[in-house]
């Protein structure tokens, strides 16, 4: 039986398993090792509500001191471990701790954008990195954002909002495509242009210069975008360094029940690439809601109740005074199916493979999304022309 556990993180994936290991009765020791300052709180918030001014730190918390107190749980905040080698963490300062069990929940962090570098280039990941975009994002003032993913979509919502004006650069032909496909990627660009963003795509930055009063961005393609703040969001990257002896490939790997290839050693959220038994291969996802039930999930498994992590991802987006939502996960799909009006951006769009449902993304439908949610988990084979027809109830086909 396992008397002691450490966890590596203390963001989203650790506090929820710190929280779940205490809540199914676990009374061993237990200690979150994390380098941020801040106890652990939610991101999602950092480029919505938090980084627009409308919601304060406290309302992010994850993990307070006075529950940590209260449940015997001791967070080392500030404190980076340096390297895991078996069960052995090391931190910065050469002090090592042992456990029975590790879980890695280190996350990741952002993509660095080569050869744009200086005072007034920014990032997203952390509460500091939110706080400093957010003196940027004052009316009038001119921000570029590179990537129109969801983080750089998200931003370039919200700086709009805060009176700025925005100019978002893509590579790709759509905002969102990787996920979404590119005729829906074309639905959320038309609602960024829609909405006031000057959206370039098909662009690389190829060219980054700072002068007296400013920055200027320069593309491939010759065009130059005068500016006095740019945002890179243009992916993460897993913090797998520390991990010595471990298979890695795009993150930490870990089967069906969140272990790495070594023994006791657990990983969940951002920094694990897991196989997931409904989608018969390995994945790493950067969704709130996977990094909350994967950690749950290793909680469970710590506590020797053999729980597969098996159910589909989902995840939202909230920008341009839409709310979006994506379900399942589909790389390849053979035919895609639209209910309702892209055009008045509320729909939902249905990813079949083989004719069975892989993934569905919709604007303002997050009960259809919820449904479609159950139709992967039970690997349904839905009559594509009940999916499209708004005049049925989706839920008659659960
Ligand atoms: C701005 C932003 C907006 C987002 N919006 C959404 C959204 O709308 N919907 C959605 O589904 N998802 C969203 N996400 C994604 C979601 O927040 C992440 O998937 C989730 O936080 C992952 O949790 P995690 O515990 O794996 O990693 P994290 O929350 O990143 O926690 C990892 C922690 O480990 C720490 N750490 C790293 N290395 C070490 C080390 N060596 N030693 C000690 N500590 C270490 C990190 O500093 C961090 O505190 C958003 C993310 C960001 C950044």
């Amino acid at each position: 039986m396992i008397r002691s556990v450490i966890i590596v993180g203390a963001g989203q994936s650790g506090a929820v398993t710190a929280r779940t290991l205490r809540r199914l009765g676990y009374d061993g020791g237990l200690i979150v090792v994390g380098d941020e300052t801040a106890p652990p709180y939610q991101r999602p918030p950092l480029s919505k509500e938090y980084l627009a001014g409308e919601a304060g730190l406290d309302e992010l918390a994850l993990l307070g001191a006075e529950w940590c107190a209260a449940n015997d749980v001791e967070l080392r905040l500030g404190t980076r471990a340096a390297a895991v080698k078996g069960r052995e963490v090391e931190l910065d300062g050469s002090a090592v701790l042992t456990a029975d069990a590790l879980v890695i929940t280190t996350g990741a962090r952002p993509r660095a954008l080569p050869g744009v570098a200086g005072e007034r280039v920014r990032y997203l990941r952390t509460v500091a990195d939110a706080d400093r975009l957010r003196a940027d994002l004052v009316p009038g003032a001119r921000v570029v954002v590179v990537g129109a993913g969801f983080i750089g979509s998200e931003v370039a919502s919200t700086a709009l909002g805060r009176g700025a004006s925005v100019t978002v650069l893509e590579g790709l032909g759509s905002p969102l495509q990787r996920i979404v496909g590119a005729r829906l990627g074309q639905v959320c660009g038309a609602l960024q242009r829609d909405s006031g963003v000057d959206l370039r795509t098909g662009v690389s930055v190829t060219g980054y210069a700072e002068t007296a009063d400013g920055a200027r961005v320069t593309t491939g393609d010759g065009q130059v975008f005068e500016c006095d703040v740019v945002v890179v969001g243009v992916g993460v990257r897993p913090n797998t360094e520390l991990l010595a002896g471990f298979d890695v490939d795009d993150g930490v790997l870990v089967d069906p029940y969140g272990l790495t290839s070594v023994e006791g050693v657990y990983a969940a959220g951002d920094v694990a690439r897991h196989h997931h038994p409904l989608y018969g291969r390995k994945v790493r996802v950067e969704h709130f809601d996977h990094a909350s039930a994967h950690g749950t999930a290793v909680a469970k498994n710590l506590l020797g109740r053999a729980t597969p992590y098996s159910a589909p991802h989902w995840f939202w987006s909230d920008q341009f005074d839409r709310n979006l939502q994506y379900t399942g996960h589909c790389e390849e799909w053979d035919q895609l199916v639209v209910r309702g009006s892209p055009d008045t951006y509320d729909f939902v769009a249905f990813y079949l493979r083989g004719g069975r449902l892989e993934a569905a993304f919709g604007m303002e439908r997050g009960g259809e999304i919820a449904v479609a949610r159950q139709l992967i988990a039970a690997a349904a084979v839905p009559d594509p022309r009940v999916l499209a027809d708004e005049d049925v109830d989706l839920t008659d086909l659960l």
